[in-house]
């Protein structure tokens, strides 16, 4: 059961055949650090985890870098618009100042790492900051000045994707007006982009003048930095594909003359809302983890919900959804909880024809939802033992990522059985308005409170 995976590059499912005997090179596309990450990205951050997890489970060492884009990065992903980190500092009333940057990159990489921790996802080897690789991209830029593939524009220094034969080869790009530049003439090829932005108030003094670099550049600098000249594997949303990663492919393999530059590239499909609205920052209409927590949904039902929909097929996302994960999510804890103390009873063959068919599923481009599947019929299982499944689980879930072998009973906070207790002594008293008024505040925080014949019972909402 070879690990298969679907390769952007070349349009089809293809064995995953590392560079280097066991040792994988990944490099993911970090966020853009001038806002919450919204839902629809932690989609992109989970899918890239499952991969790097499903490495792992295959046997590889994998050496993961993902950048932090704290500067650069303009509305328009072809170079155009306002850019987004300034657009940061307006709305936060920050002074326009690479301080004043600073400080608002930090808060959101901050948030960025806590969402990363609450959803389980494992912290990439490396997280180089944009800001930090000035000196790089200038390095890289003079590079390709040397070698003919740039020239300077009032606005900046571009790249000419005239200059190579297979420009655009990761995914056709639609040529639409949008991308000439408003300055007409002035770019030789509507698809040229900047390396290199002037900015005369904003920015670094370099040998190309004061300004930033562009969002391309820094991606092809800090991946080759990390990773090397060639790397094994390349992720993002599949609305990086276009402009954004056939940019880095052609900047790449222009000063590395190395081809292919990354041997796979892996795209996710969006988080979609009713009516198949893409969520995006700059619509306003996202959803971050912390509204989900403040609704008492646990980060890991938006996991299970994320797991539940192939990586390449779009993600509808609905509160009923959610709440659909969350009800299947707690069930398996609960059923882990209570196999984690059975007695034993060893069954290697039957174990070993469960792992297989979970292997097969996982290996198979990454098929989590058929995965789940094979989770659930391991559950159900008449020919296990309980014991035997949790063990298989305990397996399965080093692709999965719940960290299953370390589940506790949740522990019912202090003040939720005191306001039990009390709701419990408004019954005894018959205030049964003031004990419906309780219950629901302990519903609104998240639990449940049951009668028996001993008095209550709690439970997590
Ligand atoms: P950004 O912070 O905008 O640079 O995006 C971070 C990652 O999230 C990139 O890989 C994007 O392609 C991805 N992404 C952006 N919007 C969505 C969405 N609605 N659903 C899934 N992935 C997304
Ligand atoms: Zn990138």
């Amino acid at each position: 059961m070879p690990l298969v995976l679907y390769n952007t590059l070349n349009r089809k499912k293809e064995p995953f055949i590392s560079l280097k005997k066991n040792l994988v090179g990944l490099y993911t596309c970090g966020p853009t650090v001038y806002h919450y990450a919204h839902i629809g990205n932690l989609r992109a951050f989970i899918f890239e985890d499952i991969l790097k997890r499903v490495l792992l489970f295959n046997g590889f060492k994998v050496n993961h870098v993902m950048n932090i884009t704290d500067v650069g990065h303009l509305i328009s992903d072809a170079d155009e618009g306002e850019d987004k980190m300034t657009k940061g500092l307006k709305r936060e009333g920050l002074p326009l100042t690479l301080a004043g940057m600073k400080k608002l990159a930090d808060k959101y990489t901050a948030a960025f790492v806590a969402d990363l921790k609450q959803l389980l996802i494992i912290l990439p080897d490396k997280m180089p900051k944009a800001s930090e690789h000035i000196s790089e991209d200038i390095e890289f830029i003079a590079k390709l000045q040397k070698k003919g593939f740039t020239y300077k524009a009032s606005d900046g220094i571009y790249f000419d994707t005239s200059r190579l034969k297979d420009y655009g080869k990761l995914i056709q790009i639609e040529d639409d007006q949008d991308h000439q530049r408003i300055k007409t003439g002035e770019k030789k090829n509507h698809r040229d982009f900047a390396l290199w932005k002037f900015n005369s108030q904003l920015g670094w003094e370099t040998l190309f003048g004061k300004g930033f670099p562009g969002w391309h550049i820094e991606c092809s600098v800090m991946a080759s930095k990390y990773l090397g000249k060639q790397f094994d594997l390349h992720c993002g949303g599949h609305d990086l594909a276009q402009v954004h990663h056939n940019n880095e492919i052609a900047q790449s393999e222009a000063a590395f003359g190395k081809k292919p530059w990354v041997k796979y590239w892996l795209h996710n499909e969006f988080v979609v809302l009713d009516g198949g609205e893409k969520m995006s920052k700059s619509k306003e209409n996202i959803i971050i983890l912390n509204t989900l927590r403040d609704k008492n949904y646990d980060p890991l039902d938006y996991r299970y919900l994320c797991l539940g929909t192939h990586y390449r097929n779009p993600l509808m996302f609905s509160w009923e959804a959610l709440e659909g994960a969350r009800v299947a999510r707690k069930k398996l804890f609960e059923f882990v909880l209570a196999a984690k103390n059975s007695k034993a009873k060893e069954d290697k063959l039957k174990q070993q024809q469960y792992l297989k068919q979970f292997t097969q599923e996982i290996n198979d481009d990454l098929n989590t939802p058929k995965a789940l599947a094979v989770v659930w019929e391991v559950v159900k299982a008449e020919d296990l033992a309980d014991k035997d499944k949790y063990s298989l689980l305990l397996e399965f879930d080093k692709a999965l990522g719940f960290n299953l072998q370390h589940l506790k009973k949740e522990k019912i906070p202090s003040a939720i059985v005191e306001l039990a207790e009390q709701r419990e002594l408004a019954r005894r008293k018959k205030n049964w308005k003031l004990a419906d008024q309780l219950r629901e505040e302990i519903k609104n925080q998240g639990y449940l409170v049951e009668d028996n014949s001993d008095g209550f019972v709690l439970k997590k909402g």
